[in-house]
């Protein structure tokens, strides 16, 4: 069994740069990522609002840079996808020095202090078609389909700012994209909502929700009904791109911190959870703003915080 003074889980912009300044601050440091370092914004065609790049960087060059810029200092960097994590009751604390176990489901890990930076995933309309089509029409990114869909017709469903990003990446390539949405206006940041509207190649569909995808192995189109009139219309397309909203990685969790109804993490200023040394950080904590640069400055936060943790432990398993 491995043993680290912090254990960071997901590589996202949270993770990386919690790994960053944990490993600046000489501590020895693991990340487990469940696949590839970059989180979500790695998926992003393009990030506007991070500061220092005014003409935007694409979001998998973004994570690249933070990646390599942490491992300079010395993170280490493991993919495994946790299972499961145990914190040690109070009277364990002071007989042991460890008192975090994260296990993956082909190894365990022992730390004095844990950083979650798990994130979210994109919620599922949970609507006849959808499971069937995953991957034959129905995406949850457009970055990595989207140019599939050249001179195509396609819908995205959603009305935030991912809907609507997604939206004005699709037009490069597609011929159409008809943007369904459940209420009578955007409730993306107002810059994007001006180019979606002034963008000739997308359409809106207000007050409308998709009830059914149609097609047996691949996408043919989209049923749809209008919210006010309660009519339905089939609409032709060859993908849907889904962006309703996203949900927390917190599953393995459950039990151990506190979490809202809906499972985002609960954190005071200090990114600490419920649970002492365990500590959460980027967009699954519970929170107002989810952006790259608010993950980064909790990534920051969180990997300061448990540092302190870590030294006041070591302090106190000297005496
Ligand atoms: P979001 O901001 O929560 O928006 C979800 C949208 O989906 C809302 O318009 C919502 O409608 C609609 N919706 C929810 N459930 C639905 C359902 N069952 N059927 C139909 N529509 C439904 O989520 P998001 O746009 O996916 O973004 C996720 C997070 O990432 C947000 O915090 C967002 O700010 C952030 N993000 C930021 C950027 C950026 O800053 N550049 C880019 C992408 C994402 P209502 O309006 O009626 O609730």
């Amino acid at each position: 069994m491995s043993e680290y003074d912090i254990v960071i889980i997901g590589g996202g912009p949270a993770g990386l740069t919690a790994g960053l300044y944990t490993a600046r601050a000489r501590l020895k440091t693991l990340l487990l990522e469940k696949i590839a370092p970059g989180g979500q914004a790695a998926l992003a065609w393009t990030i506007e609002n991070y500061p220092g790049f005014p003409e935007g960087i694409g979001g998998p060059e973004l994570m690249e840079r933070t990646r390599k810029q942490a491992e300079k200092y010395g993170l280490e960097i493991k993919s495994g996808e946790v299972v499961k994590v145990s914190a040690s009751s109070e009277d364990e604390r002071s007989k042991r020095k460890i008192e975090k176990i994260v296990n993956t489901k082909e190894e365990e890990y022992k730390s004095v202090a844990l950083i979650v930076a798990t994130g979210t995933r994109p919620r599922k309309l949970e609507i006849p078609g959808e499971e069937r089509l995953i991957g034959r029409g129905v995406s949850y990114c457009a970055t990595c389909d989207g140019p599939l869909f050249k001179n195509r017709k396609v819908v995205v469903v959603g009305g935030g700012d991912a809907a609507v990003e997604e939206a004005l990446f699709l037009s490069k390539f597609a011929e159409k994209v008809t943007l369904i949405h459940r209420r009578d206006g955007l409730r993306a940041t107002k810059i994007m909502q001006e180019r979606a509207v002034s963008n000739p190649k997308l359409e809106f569909l207000w007050k409308s929700v998709v009830t059914e995808i149609l097609g047996e192995t691949e996408v043919e189109g989209v049923k749809v009904r209008n919210l006010e009139t309660g009519k339905d219309l089939t609409l032709e397309a060859k993908g849907i791109f889904v962006y309703i909203g996203t949900a927390p990685n917190t599953g393995f969790l459950k039990g151990v911190v506190e979490m809202d109804e809906e499972g985002f993490i609960i954190t005071d200023e200090n990114m600490e959870t419920s649970v002492k040394g365990i500590y959460a950080c980027g967009d699954v904590r519970k929170k107002l703003l989810r952006q790259v640069v608010t993950a980064c400055g909790e990534g920051a936060t969180a990997g300061f915080a448990a540092g302190q943790y870590v030294g006041k432990w070591e302090d106190e398993t000297k005496r």
